[in-house]
C-alpha cells in the first residue's frame, strides 16, 4: 500500500490515504461546482472513510441538500481551501477535492458530469463517458471502481 497525500494550499491541513494508486475521478461541471470552485468545474476522488487520516484544524461547514441527505464540507480555516467532504447519502466514503492531491497531475478522469453547464471554450475528451446531467450513481461507482454504497 502507498501513502497518497494532499492538503490545502498553506499546508495547514494535511491529509493521507492508503491505497495501491491515485483513485479515479470525475469532473462535475454544474452550477452548484462552478461557484463552490471559483472554476468552470469541480474535480472529485471518492476514497473509503477508513483508508483516509487528515491532521491539522479544519473548519467544517455543513450544507443540507435538496433530497435530504447532508453534506459535510472540511475545509482549511487559515487559507479556506475546500479540501474534503463526506455525505450521508454515501456512507464510509470521503470525497476528496482531486485538485489537492499532491500527484493531481497524475490523476485520471474517467466521466463528466453536467456537462450541459460546461464553460464555453472547454473541448472534452469526446473518449471519456458525459452526461448532461447527473450520471446513475452505479454507472458513476463502477467508472471509479467503487462498489455502491449500501
Ligand atoms: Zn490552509
Ligand atoms: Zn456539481
Amino acid at each position: 500500500m502507498k501513502k497518497l497525500k494532499g492538503g490545502c494550499r498553506c499546508g495547514q491541513l494535511r491529509y493521507e490515504v492508503e491505497a495501491d494508486k491515485l483513485p479515479k475521478t470525475y469532473a462535475c461541471h454544474c452550477l452548484d461546482c462552478q461557484t463552490w470552485s471559483g472554476s468552470a468545474f469541480s474535480q472529485n476522488a471518492l476514497v473509503k472513510t477508513n483508508a483516509f487520516a487528515a491532521t491539522g484544524e479544519t473548519a467544517r461547514f455543513e450544507l443540507a441538500g435538496r433530497s435530504g441527505f447532508v453534506s459535510y464540507q472540511s475545509a482549511c480555516p487559515k487559507c479556506f481551501t475546500r479540501v474534503f467532504n463526506t455525505n450521508s447519502a454515501r456512507p464510509g466514503l470521503v470525497g476528496i477535492r482531486a485538485g489537492t492531491f499532491d500527484e493531481s497531475n497524475k490523476l485520471e478522469l474517467v466521466a463528466h458530469i453536467w456537462t450541459n453547464r460546461c464553460q464555453r471554450g472547454l473541448r472534452l475528451d469526446p473518449e471519456t463517458p458525459c452526461w448532461q446531467e447527473g450520471a446513475p450513481a452505479e454507472v458513476l461507482f463502477s467508472l471509479l471502481d467503487l462498489p455502491m454504497p449500501s
